[in-house]
């Protein structure tokens, strides 16, 4: 188990950020919950998550398009075992027309902070003499689609750190690793499903199948309790000698 162990996931108050953290402390570690918001719902969300599982959690704020703020999550975590970079978002445009501000929040929030959160966090796991970092990337880490540049070149770029982090800390106990999620259902992706349906008149399960998972030869979306599980593999015994690589959790996207 991850006992006594402590999780940063960052981006954490939903999707599979919440599903990692939830599978962490249910293994047992003290999770530490992130996201750029203060709401009364963030920190109930965290103490909800504590009780349910016997474990220390907490949520701290931090807007991880800022290096100053990626920084101090980390800082103020205090101590950081298992540190998840989890934080995304996405914006679809053509290259000659993507809105610059939206291509440097991409590469800040998604490439930038995992720089910035690794940096504090390796210290603090030589300190432990015990550490995992996983870095969520995705099947856009690996391939590409148009019109998603900053996300698929963050995405590349967060494998390229995964191969550089692993080779710096490969004498030490800890390991780094990229988890290259397909499809996932989260409400960020349920919520494209209306708006989809009416662009195209296709009924739910035509949208689900032709347009979103077209490319996941399954058929099926990856869930959060499943990323969740593979996290927690990665910190476990069994997974000790996988460091610098990618695990794709697509079903078969990345086959074809
Ligand atoms: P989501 O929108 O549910 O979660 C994103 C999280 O990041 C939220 O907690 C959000 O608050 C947080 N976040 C956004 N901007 C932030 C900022 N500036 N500072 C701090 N936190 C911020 O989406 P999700 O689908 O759970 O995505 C999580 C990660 O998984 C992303 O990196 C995404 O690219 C990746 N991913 C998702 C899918 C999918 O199909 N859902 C597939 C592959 C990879």
């Amino acid at each position: 188990g991850l006992q006594g162990k402590t999780a940063v996931v960052t981006g954490s108050n939903s999707g599979i950020g919440l599903g990692i953290a939830q599978e962490l402390a249910k293994a047992g570690a003290n999770v530490v919950l992130n996201s750029f918001t203060d709401r009364e719902e963030d920190h109930q969300l965290a103490e909800r998550l504590g009780k349910e599982h016997g474990v220390k959690a907490r949520y701290i704020k931090a807007d991880l398009s800022r290096g100053d703020e990626a920084r101090a999550l980390v800082e103020q975590a205090g101590t950081c075992d298992v540190l998840v970079n989890n934080a995304g978002i996405q914006h679809v445009s053509p290259i000659d027309e993507f809105p610059v501000e939206k291509w440097d929040q991409i590469i800040s929030i998604m490439l930038n902070s995992v720089f910035h959160t690794t940096a504090v966090a390796l210290p603090m796991m030589r300190k432990a003499g015990w550490g995992r970092v996983i870095n969520i990337s995705s099947a856009h880490g690996l391939t590409a689609s148009p019109y998603k540049s900053a996300y698929v070149s963050a995405k590349h770029g967060v494998v390229g750190m995964t191969k550089v982090v692993a080779l710096e800390t490969a004498e030490q106990p800890i390991t780094a690793n990229a988890i290259c999620p397909g499809y996932v259902m989260t409400p960020l992706v349920e919520a494209q499903i209306p708006d989809t349906m009416e662009k195209y008149g296709m009924d739910r399960e035509t949208v689900i199948r032709e347009v979103m998972l077209e490319r996941q030869p399954s058929k099926q979306f990856a869930t959060v309790e499943q990323l969740g599980g593979v996290a927690t593999f990665l910190c476990s015994d069994a997974a000790a000698q996988i460091t610098g690589t990618t695990i794709s959790v697509d079903g078969g996207w990345t086959a074809l």
